[in-house]
């Protein structure tokens, strides 16, 4: 007999990265097994059967591993917000705050439609900083978020409640 597998046995905790005391919840273990990454794009995709999304924006730079799995099974376009200075068009700027100090992240001015709606995709969530930023610029454009799709949750970090108080749709596989 064997149990069914979860999402949760693919990923692995390193200890102390990128600094002292934070346990980095690795998901280059789960996206290098041919079973785990199918699973959990399985699952990312689930909550949105038959619903119509016409774009996928992934955040850099594990959002766009699995936001291009995800458009192309959906069949809908990928878009890449990406931390400042990378996009070689014009585009929009976010800035949003870290636990030490700022950050901006990017996107093409022409990448969403106004009405477009969109799905919202990255492999953590902590402090939804990174997300609610991401967020702000699809909205900014127009477009319409129609969920926002995780495979960690951080849940003592808040960034469900800060995501939900944008009135945002959160699924998240594990926490
Ligand atoms: P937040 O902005 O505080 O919600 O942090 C989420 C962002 O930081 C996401 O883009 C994650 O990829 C990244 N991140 C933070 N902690 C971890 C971790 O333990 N593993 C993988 N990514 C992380």
């Amino acid at each position: 007999m064997s149990k069914r597998p979860d999402v949760k046995d693919y990923i692995r905790t390193i200890p102390d990265f990128p600094h002292e005391g934070i346990m980095f919840r690795d998901v280059t273990t789960l996206f290098a097994d041919p079973r785990g990454f199918r699973m959990a794009i399985d699952q990312m995709l689930h909550p949105y059967a038959g619903m119509q999304i016409d774009k996928v924006l992934g955040l850099e730079a594990r959002g766009f591993i699995l936001g291009g799995a995800i458009a192309h099974q959906l069949g809908t376009g990928f878009v890449p917000i990406r931390k400042a200075g990378k996009l070689p068009g014009a585009t929009l700027s976010q800035d949003y705050k870290l636990e030490y100090g700022e950050a901006t992240v990017e996107i093409h001015e022409d990448a969403i439609q106004p009405g477009e709606k969109i799905l919202v995709v990255d492999d953590l969530l902590a402090t939804g900083g990174t997300a609610a930023a991401g967020i702000k610029l699809i909205e900014r454009l127009g477009g319409e978020i129609l969920s926002c799709s995780f495979i960690i949750d951080l849940p003592e970090l808040g960034g469900g409640k800060v995501l939900e108080d944008m009135g945002m749709d959160v699924h998240v596989l594990c926490e």
